[in-house]
């Protein structure tokens, strides 16, 4: 097993493992619950893992997951209230929930 993605905001990470997971790999998260309450300053190792359970499938799944990443850089957009930047997914802003206007 090998640890493929990590992410604070774990919308983010479940995101990635549906994109993972509709090329039918494996994978399954780490810390999903560990989060504290928002607001809380959270310790890097209890961010949300995404961990590739054959090790077979690593290089693959670093390709999906580099790819996402870079297209979702050029569409990413930076909310004007709190300046956070936001997934191109996401309506609103993550964390001042914010409209993207
Ligand atoms: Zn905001």
């Amino acid at each position: 097993m090998k640890k493929v993605y990590t992410n604070e905001i774990s919308l983010l990470v479940s995101n990635m493992k549906n994109i993972i997971e509709a090329q039918e790999i494996d994978v399954f998260i780490k810390n999903e619950y560990a989060q504290g309450a928002v607001g809380e300053i959270s310790a890097f190792d209890t961010w949300p893992e995404i961990w590739v359970v054959n090790d077979n499938d690593f290089d693959h799944v670093m390709e999906i997951v580099n790819s996402s990443q870079k297209n979702d850089n050029t569409l990413d957009w930076i909310c004007k209230s709190c300046a956070e930047e936001n997934d191109a997914s996401f309506e609103v802003c993550w964390k001042c929930q914010s409209e993207n206007t």
